[in-house]
Parts: C-alpha cells; structure tokens; sequence
C-alpha cells in the first residue's frame, strides 16, 4: 500500500515532467472512476486546462489546473492510489496500451496514464481545495509540532502502533513506517498511546520524520506493487530495520524481531530494543 513517501515520490516525479502542460483530452476508459456526487471528467471540461503544479495533499496527488485561452476549468484532479494505483507519465505512444489504462490525459506532450490493477484507486474532479482537504495532519508539515502530537496522544488509550494507523489523526503512516518510526524511537507498540513520556513522544515524533523524509529521498518502498512515475521502484525497503525481518536479528541489539498481529496487521519490533 502506497504511504506518504510513495505517494510524495509520484507527485515529485511528475510535477517537473507536467508543470505548464496543456491537456488535450481527457479519455476515462473505466466507468468506475465516475463517481457520483462529483463532476463527471470529461475531456470537454479539461481541454484547454493547463496544469500549473502536481503536488502531493495527505495521501493523494493533486494535479492543479487552470484555464488558459483555449478553454479548460480551472479545477483540481485529486488521484488516490489506494491498493494498486499507478500515475506515470509516458512520452511513448506504443507504451499506452501496455499499461492497461483505466484513465488516460492527453497533454500537448506525452500522457499521463492512470492504471491500476484492482481498481480502488479513484481520480476525481474538484471546483475547490477544501473539497479534498485530508482529514488528519501531515506529518511532514510544520503544524505537526511536538506539543500538538502530545496533545492528541494524552486523550487516547488505543496501543500506540494502531493509533498511528488512524489517518484521521496523521496522514500517510500505514504500516511499515509506523512499525519503523516505533524502533527508531525504541517504543513497544503494544503501549497505550496516553502511556507516552514526554521523551518518548519527542523521540517519535522525531523518528517520523526522519524516517518519512529518508524514505521520499529514496523514492518510497517497494514490496510488490508500487511504481514510481516512470514504471521505477522505490529504494528504502534496503533501509528497513523490522518491518518484514521476523526471525532476523535485531540491528542493533542482536535479539530476534518479533512478529505480533495488532487489529488485524502485523507488527515488526525488537522486544529489547522497544520498551
Ligand atoms: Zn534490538
């Protein structure tokens, strides 16, 4: 599943390559990304629309519009990966096809192709930002402050590894960086949330942000299904220190990564090195 820095990674990569780009249609070949309650995409409302910046909001990747002389909405198309979303950009027509598209934009150069093999994704349409405002905070902006993240742990008594799952709370931590942010702040997940020392907050909130950061400068991790804008994988899984390494020794303190189920997910720590 994409989390921030994979998401961040697209949106980064696409930006330069569309930044200042016209489209020239707008062709939605699954019926299922027309979503009822929002403007149907429909190449007569986008032509003409030129993209001003492609930028990640929470968990999805904006492409912001604008009109221009042609025509076009000013408008913006919020794309959410979900399990198996890919946005890539092509300049290959004979690449189009095998990418199995479930929405294609036709820019004044080259395509943006959205496939996505078990087709929760979604791409919709949007008149204005407070449309597609996530929910929770992100945790890369500078609202995520130490006091704010002391504040939201103290009312909750959730185990701390499932609290940072909720994305109405934080944005863009699923599993993997969660398991990782709780070792590199030495946290047992199985803790209550309000349990926290003021140290032990400080840690993990700055452990999320190391972590989130050095995964977007290797471009996400990839296990099975994530591709970056250009069909790349992502290089942080080489980073990992328990998430997947069940039965591994422990980087640092040499006892054996546990594997435990919390809500229905698995849980990578180092009983040691995690208290
Ligand atoms: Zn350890």
């Amino acid at each position: 599943l994409p989390e921030l820095p994979e998401v961040e990674t697209v949106a980064r990569q696409l930006d330069p390559l569309v930044r200042g780009r016209y489209i020239v249609s707008a062709r939605i070949i699954d019926s299922k990304l027309r979503e009822k309650g929002f403007p149907a995409i429909t190449s007569l409302k986008l032509r003409g629309s030129r993209i001003t910046r492609c930028y990640r909001s929470g968990k999805q990747i904006v492409i912001e519009l604008k009109g221009s002389p042609q025509g076009g909405l000013e408008c913006h198309l919020v794309v959410h990966l979900r399990m198996t979303g890919r946005l890539q950009f092509t300049q290959d027509k004979a690449q189009l096809k095998l990418l199995k598209p479930r929405a294609v934009l036709e820019l004044d150069r080259g395509w943006i192709v959205f496939s996505d093999t078990r087709r929760f994704g979604t791409m919709r349409l949007f008149r204005n930002a407070e449309g597609f405002k996530p929910p929770g905070i992100d945790p890369l902006s500078d609202e995520f402050s130490l006091k704010l993240l002391s504040g939201m742990l103290a009312g909750s008594s959730q185990e701390i590894k499932a609290w940072l799952l909720r994305q109405d709370r934080l944005t863009g931590i699923g599993n993997i960086y969660a398991c990782e942010a709780l070792f590199a702040a030495a946290v047992d997940p199985r803790r209550r949330a309000d349990s926290l020392s003021s140290e032990d907050v400080s840690a993990l909130r700055n452990a999320i942000r190391r972590i989130l950061r050095s995964a977007i400068r290797n471009c996400g991790t990839t296990f099975s299904d994530f591709q970056d804008a250009s069909g790349g994988m992502g290089g942080y899984q080489r980073y990992l220190r328990v998430y997947g390494r069940a039965g591994e020794s422990c980087g640092s303190c040499g006892e054996e990564i546990v594997r435990i189920v919390q809500q229905q997910r698995s849980t990578f720590f180092c009983t040691d090195c995690q208290k």
